[in-house]
């Protein structure tokens, strides 16, 4: 068991979380009801990208205090939590008044180059805002990850710092912030269809948390009217918001730009709905998605991503715009009519090396120890689509490479350039399949 972070904690399966000493004066809901927005997120990301917390690394005390941070909010919201069987004072779910209810721990088995995987005890944090009438069987889930860095220089673009910690204020505690903001303010007016309040625990190490979280739903998929992402929202420069996956749904698009109302965001609208953040898991489930991004800037996963940095007006802007989308998402009576794009959009990290061959492939990355490279998805249209191949195949030979792991597949991809022609052999249904793919250069 890991020292617990702070003294005179509660159990929860190995996790200490529910510290006494150092957590901020939990505010009463009426004070917390009562504060305006600008104050509250100051006070919450002032907290969350301090130095306590030391970048909320995943599997890390900060990130287990993090995670009840959150989990008191939503206690002293009177949110309501999921029936949780394997605990019996979260059984029945409900306002139970329990923080730990919120919680919904997890090992995360995470891919480590040349090694077997590390197992990660951590947890990701839900909450429920009933809804009321017909549609209150159906939920809009709103979420955001709150793990960063930590003091991992691995993935970080200043490792030549060491191992220093990476506070994350941007990227995720803006997001997490104007999550706590909409739940505090969806709770005082509940909309029709049910609101899930969701914080992923891993994003950094592969979206971990929420495909955890996509794969274990606490309601059926098919009521789920659509998920909406806020990551990296802290910096808005020149009222810009890049809102991806506008094409998700028929009609997204309406959507969002009947809620940018005066004054109006100038808004950077993207069609698709995979990328490097925590909507692409619920997008691969076949659920309309939006993410919400103020684009990416010089202190992105550096030791600069600091609190004073945020703007902390661009967060109220970007909290006011998805509280109208989320409403919209909420109340409107008809269901949206989900929509796989197809787009030459950007591509995922693990594509970016050697000679710019170009594979459409999209790793599950939560997929633990199994030998070879597991596939979540392809992407439609993709050189890997066009050959046959689909999630859930695992590529266990890419040309004349043996594939154990996420990496030899990229070192593999890299040895090739774009027109090569190269056997993929990939087990489907346990049997080896063949499969020859043209490569083409990146879009
Ligand atoms: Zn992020």
């Amino acid at each position: 068991m890991r020292a617990p972070f702070c003294s005179g904690g509660a159990l929860i399966g190995a996790v200490v979380l529910f510290a006494g000493a150092c957590h901020p004066a939990r505010p009463s809901s009426s004070v917390l009801l009562s504060t305006p927005p600008a104050d509250q997120l100051r006070a919450d990301i002032t907290y969350l990208a301090g130095a306590p917390l030391e970048g909320r690394g995943t599997g890390t005390p900060g990130n287990d205090s993090a995670a009840s941070f959150i989990a008191r909010r939503y206690s002293a919201l009177h949110l309501a939590s999921f029936p949780q069987a394997d605990r019996p004072a979260c059984a029945k779910g409900g306002v139970t008044g329990k923080a730990e209810c919120f919680v919904f721990p997890f090992v995360a088995s995470v891919a480590v180059r040349n090694s077997t995987p590390r197992a990660l005890k951590t947890q990701n944090v839900a909450a429920l805002i009933p809804g009321h009438g017909p549609l209150a069987s159906e939920y809009v889930i709103v979420g955001a990850h709150f793990d960063h860095l930590g003091r991992d220089s691995a993935n970080a673009r200043d490792p030549e710092k060491g191992h220093v910690i990476h506070p994350g204020a941007d990227d995720n505690g803006s997001g997490t912030i104007a999550v706590l903001e909409l739940a505090r303010r969806i709770a005082r007016h509940p909309t029709s269809r049910s609101v899930i309040i969701a914080n992923f625990t891993g994003e950094e190490l592969g979206l971990l948390g929420s495909e955890q979280f996509a794969n274990h739903l606490p309601v059926p998929k098919e009521k789920v009217q659509a998920m909406v992402n806020l990551d990296m929202v802290g910096r808005m420069k020149n009222d810009k918001l890049i809102v991806y996956g506008v094409l998700t749904a028929t009609e997204m698009k309406g959507i969002v730009d009947s809620a940018n109302v005066a004054p109006k965001l100038n808004i950077a609208a993207v069609g698709d709905g995979e990328g490097p953040s925590d909507h692409a898991a619920f997008y691969r489930k076949d659920l309309p998605v939006l993410h919400l991004f103020t684009d990416l800037h010089d202190d992105y996963h550096t030791a600069a991503d600091v609190a004073e940095k945020l703007n902390i007006d661009g967060i109220v802007r970007v909290a006011d715009f998805t509280e109208r989308v989320v409403r919209t998402l909420a109340d409107r009576p008809a269901r949206l009519t989900f929509q796989r794009v197809q787009t030459a959009g950007a591509n995922r990290p693990s594509e970016r090396q050697g000679g710019g061959a170009y594979f459409g492939s999209i790793p599950d990355m939560a997929a633990g120890d199994t030998k070879g490279m597991p596939l979540s998805g392809v992407r439609a249209g993709g050189p890997a689509d066009k050959a046959g191949l689909k999630a859930g195949d695992i590529i266990i030979k890419f040309g004349d490479k043996a594939i154990t792991n996420i990496y030899d597949y990229t070192d593999a991809l890299g040895g090739h350039k774009p027109g090569d022609m190269v056997d993929v052999v990939a087990l489907r249904a346990g049997k080896e399949v063949t499969f020859k793919v043209a490569l083409t250069a990146r879009p």
